[in-house]
């Protein structure tokens, strides 16, 4: 298929980041590794909504053992920049205690959701807890977040596709897009 050059979103334009296959390559190989690391282990894959959706979904066919899979609503996000509040929207209906916890991300910006999330977590006693992430922008970090697995760190910008949106949409675009500036 024909990539183009850019792609309208509201106002804003963007250009090609992270093409469909390279990111199909990395979570294969994502997902083997914890495969090895969580074969027998019934891990809970916690998928933050809503952009982590589309990552999740490949991730848990990439793993190649017994898995579950939950999901949390937490909102930090307007437009284009941070609002600088976390709140959990949806909780997890399930019992962490002993459990062998992945939280799934779409994307760690400044580290602020990941890092309330992982508080809350903790407090609930799980056995164990990692983190992945498809994207990373170092630039921005603000929050010390240990991010274990990491799809692609990238330049502090603004990106869309994958499951990350732009006011709503955006969100069914295949790779990442940049905007551009
Ligand atoms: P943080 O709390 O790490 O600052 O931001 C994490 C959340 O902000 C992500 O889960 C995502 O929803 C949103 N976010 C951060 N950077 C971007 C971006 O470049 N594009 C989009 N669409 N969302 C972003």
């Amino acid at each position: 298929m024909q990539i183009p050059d850019s792609i309208q979103i509201h106002d804003l334009r963007f250009v090609p980041l992270i093409s469909e296959d390279e990111i199909q390559d990395r979570v294969r190989v994502l997902g083997q590794e914890l495969t090895d690391r969580y074969r027998g282990k019934n891990p809970l894959f916690i998928s933050i909504l809503s952009g982590a959706f589309v990552f999740a979904s490949d991730l848990i066919r990439a793993f190649d053992s017994h898995c579950e899979v939950g999901f949390v609503k937490l909102a930090s996000y307007t437009g284009t920049r941070s609002s600088g509040d976390v709140q959990t929207v949806m909780g997890l209906d399930k019992d962490l205690r002993g459990r062998h916890l992945v939280v799934v991300e779409d994307i760690v910006d400044t580290g602020r959701t990941l890092h309330f999330f992982l508080e809350h977590l903790r407090a609930q006693q799980p056995a164990s807890i990692c983190t992945i992430t498809v994207l990373r922008k170092p630039e921005a970090a603000q929050f010390p977040v240990p991010v274990d697995y990491v799809g692609f760190d990238i330049e502090d910008k603004f990106v869309v596709g994958y499951g990350l949106d732009y006011d709503g949409l955006g969100r069914n675009v295949a790779g990442i897009w940049q905007l551009l500036k």
